[in-house]
């Protein structure tokens, strides 16, 4: 399923536009975060997919983690002390130093079988806002995705099909700094939705 009105031939237009410069060449506030090519392509995916509402990742994700800055938000949005938030629904990530996971997964606690949703939506993690397309901003890893989720593979093919289309037009090579920002900035909106 793919977001009604969002046209994957579009989004593939406006990727190859944003990645045609990297971020070094259009960005040059010091302050402003630097993408990979990579990166923008996970946002794509973004904009494109859809949430089923099946619920796997919710009840079968393991480990769910949490940054401090997700514990944070978590306890302003449940009007608690960030440390009876912590002590409450999280455990030290044993594998990841300073990394956090929830207690109570499988299914995890906030998951409401009935209504199929997230309790906590507005304040769920990052790890969970950027399921199913997951990875590290910033890096050239592979954008991974979850098999288990139904809505991830058909996203991928649908804009994979599309880039392979939108390629052949050879003016993504003579985008001017300005344009190429325009299109890098439609893309990175994506990350303050979800
Ligand atoms: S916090 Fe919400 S979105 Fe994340 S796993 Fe739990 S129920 Fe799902
Ligand atoms: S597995 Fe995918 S489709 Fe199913 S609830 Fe999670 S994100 Fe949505």
């Amino acid at each position: 399923m793919i977001k009604p009105g969002n046209d994957p031939k579009e989004i593939a237009v406006t990727l190859l536009k944003a990645t045609a410069l990297p971020d070094e060449q259009v960005f040059t506030e010091l302050a402003e975060p630097k993408y990979t090519a990579v990166d923008y392509y996970r946002m794509a995916c973004h904009l494109l997919f859809v949430c089923q509402r099946c619920g796997t990742c919710c009840t079968t994700g393991d480990p769910i983690r949490l940054r401090r800055e997700d514990a944070a938000r978590l306890a302003k949005h449940l009007k608690i002390p960030l440390n009876k938030a912590v002590k409450k629904y999280t455990l030290p990530d044993p594998d990841k130093p300073g990394v956090l996971d929830f207690k109570h997964i499988r299914p995890c606690k906030f998951y409401d079988p009935e209504a199929k949703g997230c309790k906590i939506y507005a304040a769920r993690p990052w790890s969970c806002r950027i399921f199913p397309f997951l990875g590290i901003y910033g890096s050239e890893d592979r954008v991974k995705v979850n098999e288990s989720c139904p809505g991830s593979m058909q996203t991928m093919k649908a804009l994979t099909a599309a880039l392979e289309g939108a390629r052949k037009d050879p003016a993504f090579s003579s985008l001017s700094p300005e344009k190429v920002k325009l299109n890098k900035e439609l893309l990175r909106n994506v990350l303050e939705t979800i």
